[in-house]
């Protein structure tokens, strides 16, 4: 069955007319999915029996769940697992700012991408998420934890530009006013360089307004050679490539780009890294954000100490671009991206589940 969380609201009144039902319902039904918490149709006690059990024999509602929770004793941050009931196992993360929260969501089950210091691409990618279950994420962590959630950064599991269309459909879901009416500014999409989507991302029109969506490009080297060590899809699309559609997508937008850079001990730290990194950033409206890279046992890369970071942000700068060492948030609670649930499966594994 369906989850009816997968649907826009056009596409609910597009279900509805056939069904003979006035348009207006679908903003009841909406707001009552994407706004007001219910995971059943029998709450939506403004719509008639029949159309709800009607709904309810077609479609199920809310089809993730929290299988494991860890909150951080440090500063709060809580580390989800929740398993699909179309099947698989993904991750997100709540965090708490001084004046908003932000839900870090993923986009596909595992991740086909590959990059050498991530965890998620271990096993590969199993499917694309639904924009449903994307929402779900946010959604989730709304009721467990009871606070609002204003921003989304795209950058759990998966490559979301790889699952386009999903992505799509989920941003229109969020922004929607009848629903959670997030604000496009409060979108962040990472993608690790999938070229022609991000020129596709900079035509799109959502919700027929300007396209506000912040972009965060994976780069972590400054050299195609580099890069290529780290990143398997580099060996698709160079960096003078990258950089071009980068550009493109903030003419169309004029929202700051954010370049992702994780520092690994070695392959991307040196003086000479950060000069070049300057280089191929100079004129971009850009930041840098640094993140020594989290070590992932398989992975066998190691992160630089924090003067060795600090240095090469001090480097960065005297060149005139702007880098910042992201916070790390849950550095107790297996902080590295995909790590819970790696050791989930791994657990599973060994039980035999
Ligand atoms: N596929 C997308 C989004 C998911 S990854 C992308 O590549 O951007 C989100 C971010 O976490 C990316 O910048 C990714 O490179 C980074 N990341 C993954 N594993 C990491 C690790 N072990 N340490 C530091 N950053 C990591």
């Amino acid at each position: 069955m369906k989850d009816i969380f997968d649907n826009t609201k056009k596409e609910l009144a597009d279900m509805l007319a056939t069904k003979g039902e006035k348009t207006y319902r679908a903003r009841q039904i909406f707001s009552w999915l994407h706004s007001r918490g219910v995971r059943s149709f029998e709450e939506m006690t403004d719509i008639s029996k029949g159309l709800r059990e009607k709904l309810a024999g077609e479609y199920t509602a809310g089809s993730i769940h929290i299988e494991n929770m860890q909150q951080s004793a440090l500063d709060g941050t809580r580390k989800y697992l929740f398993s699909l009931e179309g099947g698989g196992l993904i991750e997100g993360v709540f965090m708490e700012y001084r004046d908003w929260n932000t839900a870090c969501i993923s986009s596909q089950v595992g991740c086909a991408m590959g990059c050498r210091f991530c965890a998620s691409a271990v096993n590969g990618c199993e499917r694309d998420m639904t924009a449903g279950e994307m929402a779900l994420e946010i959604y989730e962590m709304e009721r467990d934890t009871g606070k609002r959630i204003s921003n989304v950064v795209i950058m759990g599991s998966g490559e979301p530009l790889l699952n386009y269309d999903n992505l799509i459909r989920f941003i229109e879901i969020i922004t929607d006013p009848d629903g959670k009416g997030i604000s496009q500014r409060n979108i962040t999409v990472s993608t690790c360089g999938i070229v022609p989507a991000i020129d596709r991302l900079s035509e799109e029109d959502i919700g027929g307004g300007h396209l506000q969506i912040n972009l965060a490009i994976s780069l972590h080297a400054p050299t195609d050679e580099k890069r290529r060590r780290l990143m398997p899809i580099a060996e698709k699309y160079s960096i003078e490539e990258l950089m071009g559609a980068a550009s493109r997508y903030y003419e169309r937008t004029h929202r700051r780009l954010t370049f992702e850079y994780a520092l690994v001990k070695g392959e991307n730290d040196s003086a000479g890294d950060a000069a070049e990194l300057a280089r191929i950033l100079k004129g971009m409206n850009a930041l840098v954000n640094l993140i020594p890279v989290n070590p992932v046992s398989e992975s066998g890369l190691t992160r630089p100490d924090k003067k060795e970071c600090i240095a090469f942000k001090n480097k960065l700068e005297n060149f005139g671009i702007n880098g910042s060492i992201r916070r790390e948030l849950g550095s107790d609670i297996d902080g590295a991206c995909g790590q819970l649930r790696m050791r989930s499966m791994a657990q599973n594994s060994q039980t035999g589940i």
